[in-house]
């Protein structure tokens, strides 16, 4: 595996491939790798013929008083993580390698976002998009993987793409989550002894709308409610900050489910804002 931390480096290698008609996969991440991010580097490895792999913790998505300084970082096991999971090239750059004072030109995301996330993150997706955009340009890979750990985000990576015609495949990977079915995230390490074992009931309260909507309840209201019954019940440490029930990936609430929905929630603890979500499909 390669590790550069240069535009021109890692353009450098990968032109060699590109010249010998190879396709690139390449998947975003902020770092501090584990299980979920191995995942999509494994499905790229299977689709694609050349892997890039970004560490970058990129300061525009975060908001003045997110986490952005105490973000968890180890790039040594970052390395070993990424070489084991088949990655070619590991694209590790400063912040000034990617954002210069001379940038002129900002990127606002226009749906999807004033929800979820979005709401409770104002300007987290213009962050998102602004530097999916200069990675996509630096690496112009074939294929991207994201995980539906982050849907709205494979949400709005979805429009970024069509919006400004990117001959780049999107592909959505299923979430990786720990023995009693915490999602996987960077941010888990941030959680005290109790919080960790409270956070387990977010998967659950998951899995009580989505088995009230399989069994064929059809009011969003209804499966928000059972959802916000549960957290309510269970969480003494956590604060909701929202639990939504939407149409999937337009991301509306509909009264009445008609099309496939995400129900999704974050949590926060003191640390650390747990974010999990489940797509339920409509038969
Ligand atoms: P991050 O480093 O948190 O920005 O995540 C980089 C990519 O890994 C994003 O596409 C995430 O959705 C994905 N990811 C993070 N956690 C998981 C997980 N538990 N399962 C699957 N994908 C994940």
């Amino acid at each position: 595996m390669k590790v550069v931390d240069t535009i021109q480096s890692l353009r450098e290698h990968l032109n060699d491939f590109k010249k010998s008609g190879k396709t690139v996969g390449f998947i975003p991440t902020m770092g501090f790798l584990h299980e979920g991010h191995q995942s999509l580097f494994k499905k790229a490895r299977e689709t694609a013929d050349v892997v890039v792999a970004s560490v970058f913790v990129n300061p525009t998505q975060f908001g003045p008083n997110e986490d952005f300084d105490s973000y968890p970082r180890d790039f040594e096991h970052d390395q070993k993580l990424a070489e084991k999971a088949g990655v070619d090239i590991l694209f590790h750059p400063e912040v000034s390698e990617i954002y210069s004072d001379e940038d002129m030109i900002q990127l606002t995301v226009t749906d999807r976002t004033d929800v979820l996330c979005g709401k409770s993150r104002p300007g987290h997706f213009d962050g998102v998009v602004t530097i999916l955009t200069k990675l996509f340009n630096i690496v112009g890979p074939n294929y991207v993987f994201f995980g539906k750990k982050d849907a709205q985000q494979v949400a709005v990576v979805n429009g970024l793409i069509s919006t400004f015609h990117f001959p780049i495949t999107l592909i959505p990977c299923e979430t990786v989550r720990e023995f009693d079915g915490l999602a996987k995230s960077s941010r888990n390490v941030k959680l005290s002894g109790d919080e960790r074992q409270e956070a387990v009931h977010l998967s659950k309260a998951l899995k009580i709308g989505q088995d009230l909507i399989l069994s064929g309840e059809r009011s969003s209201e209804k499966v928000k409610k059972a959802v916000t019954d549960y957290l309510s019940d269970h969480l003494k440490l956590g604060k909701v900050d929202y639990i939504e029930v939407m149409s999937y990936p337009q991301l509306k609430e509909e009264d009445h489910i008609e099309h496939t929905q995400i129900i999704a929630l974050a949590v926060f603890y003191e640390k650390a804002r747990l974010i999990d979500n489940v797509i339920v499909e409509i038969a």
